[in-house]
């Protein structure tokens, strides 16, 4: 006796997901050395952390060598391939590299549309967003959503955060925080392809959405956690609150690290609890150096008048100015 097996009906051949969140492919490149796994596992978080997106990781090394074969050896779509994956200086005008990373995405997509058509192609990335260590030769320029220039009908599908400017003297905030920051603004002008320069600010007001024109503002943007009043009346409270919640830094830090205002002002700083004038003085710097567990340890007066001599005789200003 044979088994029926009962396909019927048969499988809708276009699944509707009308609710399914904007899908969009992150593809991490460049030299991230012992970072690179935490940043994955980071970007995979933020998907239980709000429903407007779906981030899918996605690795173009099997899609190399066709790229190669379609753009051409040495074309400057290769020549941006391979400066990303190498973490190498990116030397594109700001509309050309827009283009050019356009160019990439569309050809992503196709290959993984090509490649895996067994599985939904409806949950394919529809945007990719590419990640690299590169820096680009223009200092203040880090980052391009692709949103300006193309329109609804014809979206642009790739965007660029380039983490290579990122050194220690940027910090706070963390590279990580930085890279969600803008993952989440480059996602909703994509899902909100209204959502035109024309209707943003120019001002810096620490919002999503400001226009960062010197990259010394961007810390602002990305350390607050702010959407104005602005840009909120046009998204609206519902999908503000849902990034803000997704942004909040406990799901980064959780409680068990101090991450409040005056801990982050005094990272960047100014100690607000001890700087008593515009900036530090020697003697309040002096005391910023030795940590409060020193004084609890040893506790005494002893060992503070030590230090205070040594600070005295030492004759340099520098001594306590290491690491600083
Ligand atoms: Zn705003």
């Amino acid at each position: 006796m044979s088994i029926e097996i009962n396909l019927s009906p048969s499988p809708p051949s276009s699944p509707v997901h009308a609710s399914l969140p904007l899908q969009i492919g992150i593809v991490i490149l460049g030299q991230w050395k012992t970072t690179k796994i935490p940043l994955e596992y980071l970007v995979l978080l933020l998907n239980q952390k709000q429903k407007l997106f779906e981030y899918q990781l996605v690795s173009i090394d099997e899609f190399k060598e066709n790229f190669r074969k379609y753009f051409g050896k040495e074309s400057d779509q290769d020549d941006l391939i391979t400066s990303m994956v190498n973490g190498s200086k990116i030397k594109y005008g700001k509309l050309k590299l827009k283009h050019l990373v356009n160019d990439v995405a569309c050809a992503l997509k196709r290959e993984i549309d090509h490649k895996y058509d067994l599985f939904d192609n409806t949950q394919n990335p529809a945007f990719f967003i590419f990640i690299t260590t590169s820096k680009h030769i223009d200092v203040n320029f880090f980052q391009d959503d692709g949103s300006n220039g193309f329109c609804e009908n014809n979206p642009c599908r790739g965007a660029i955060i380039m983490t290579g400017h990122h050194e220690s003297s940027f910090a706070p905030p963390t590279v990580i925080e930085f890279i969600f920051k803008f993952i989440f603004r480059i996602s909703i002008k994509w899902k909100y392809p209204n959502f035109t320069r024309k209707m943003r600010h120019f001002g810096q007001k620490s919002c999503l959405f400001d226009f960062n024109h010197d990259i010394c503002f961007v810390r602002y943007l990305v350390l607050h956690n702010y959407i104005c009043g602005g840009c909120r009346n046009i998204l609206g409270n519902t999908i503000c609150e849902s990034i803000t919640n997704a942004l909040d830094s406990k799901n980064l830090y959780g409680t068990s690290i101090e991450r409040h205002p005056a801990k982050i002002s005094s990272d960047l700083g100014y100690n607000l609890s001890l700087v008593k004038g515009i900036y530090k003085s020697k003697y309040e710097m002096m005391r910023e150096k030795i940590s409060d567990s020193f004084f609890s340890k040893l506790g005494s007066l002893i060992a503070f008048s030590s230090m205070l001599g040594i600070f005295y005789l030492s004759d340099t200003n520098d001594y306590f100015l290491l690491g600083n």
